[in-house]
């Protein structure tokens, strides 16, 4: 920390999705930026699958080295009976989480943001025209709290928080003996994940198995597992990381913004209430965030805020079905409904979004592949 008071056009609290993707943009609009995060490595302790639906691989360009791509969903109902999802051209992908954390913090610098890690943000005070950084010699002319679901930033300048979460669990295997590793593997059963999924993916060089539950109940993994070890072959020596965390599931706190204060990605409730993704809003919005204050204080640009109100996703939709799943519809109804065609149509609606194309069966998907993909 430098001895005497050192300003900043922008200071960002957390280093994850939304703070380097906004810490980015505003760098390359020319700001000085400044990025405090907690722990000793942006990479460290992730807490999320980290799954891009493709919207975010749309929202922004990483190395494919670190992605793998997912183009199936095996949807299981509590009996284990299942049904294959497709929609041809859409994907999912999982990623190197940390390492991609860290490519987010490499492209940050390298558009000139400062990213200091090892720092944990407890309060700010606006002085004048500046808010200055409690414990530091730092100053700014505008922040931004990207500090996740329970925002420290929200606290200190009275924002709105996030009050309604799931909670989410997960463990990384290295190997599962008889894994089918071309789907996204999702359980539905209200007894091991009420509110929501369980889940199995495959990443580029690990596993993931977790499972999240609306908060009232806590979810158990070891359930979950004993539940599909006719499915998968678990290797409990296999297992190299595991983790956990909320998920805000309440939609978009109000107020998010204060003078020269703005909250963003998790820390917002900027995550979809229905699919709790929130990776491809922490991106859209990070961008957002950072060309609008960025044009703000060097543009004559609006205050952030308005220019970001009016492109804010309505959860309404999203909201009504989170209302529903929290209640935890009966497993005999999911097992009488799952190959239904409704509830076909229904399924690939939520995980394909509006590219819901004509449906197929795994044949005439596989088909489809190109070599290499299969
Ligand atoms: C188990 C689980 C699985 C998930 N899976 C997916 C998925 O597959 N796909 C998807 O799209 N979404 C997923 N999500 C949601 C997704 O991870 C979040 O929406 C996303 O991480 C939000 O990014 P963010 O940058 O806003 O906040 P975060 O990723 O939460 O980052 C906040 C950062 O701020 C730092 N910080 C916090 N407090 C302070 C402080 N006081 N001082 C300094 N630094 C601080 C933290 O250390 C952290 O680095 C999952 C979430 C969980 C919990």
């Amino acid at each position: 920390m430098p001895n005497s008071w050192q300003t900043y056009d922008l200071v960002i609290i957390g280093a994850s999705f939304s703070g380097l993707t906004c810490a980015r943009a505003a760098a390359l609009r020319g700001l000085s930026v400044f990025v405090i995060e907690a722990k000793d490595d942006p990479g460290a302790r992730i807490h999320t699958t980290g799954i891009l639906v493709k919207e975010a691989a749309e929202e922004l360009d990483v190395p494919a080295d670190l992605t793998r791509a997912i183009h199936g969903v095996r949807l299981y109902a509590p009996n284990l009976k299942s049904v294959d999802l497709f929609s041809p051209g859409y994907y999912f992908l999982t990623t190197k989480t940390s390492n991609l954390m860290r490519w987010l913090a490499d492209e940050a610098r390298r558009a000139g943001a400062e990213i200091r890690c090892g720092i944990k943000f407890t309060g700010a005070t606006h002085v004048g025209e500046t808010i200055k950084i409690a414990q530091t010699k730092i100053s700014c002319r505008y922040l931004v709290g990207a500090d996740g679901a329970k925002s420290t930033v929200a606290d200190c300048f009275g924002l709105g928080k996030n009050s309604r979460f799931l909670v989410g669990i997960e463990a990384e295997y290295t190997k599962l003996d008889g894994f089918d590793d071309r789907f996204l593997h999702c359980f539905l059963d209200s007894k091991i994940a009420p509110g929501y999924i369980s889940w199995a993916a495959a990443s580029p060089d690990a596993i993931q198995i977790g499972l999240a539950t609306k908060s009232s109940h806590k979810p158990d993994l070891n359930r979950f597992r004993q539940h599909t070890k006719g499915l998968f072959a678990y290797d409990e020596s296999a297992i190299v990381e595991k983790r956990s965390g909320v998920i805000p599931c309440g939609g978009i706190v109000r107020p998010y913004a204060a003078k020269n204060v703005l909250l963003i990605g998790d820390a917002a409730g900027l995550v979809s209430p229905l699919s709790a993704g929130g990776i491809r809003l922490a991106f859209r919005f990070g961008k957002k965030a950072g060309q609008a204050i960025a044009d703000h204080l060097t543009r004559f640009g609006p205050p952030p805020e308005t220019v970001l109100e009016k492109q804010l996703p309505g959860f309404a939709k999203k909201q009504t079905l989170r209302n529903l799943l929290d209640l935890a519809p009966p497993n005999f109804l999911y097992n009488s409904l799952l190959t239904t065609p409704l509830m076909r149509k229904f399924a690939r609606h939520v995980y394909f979004h509006k590219r819901l194309t004509k449906d197929i069966n795994l044949e005439e998907f596989t088909a489809q592949l190109p070599t290499g993909a299969k």
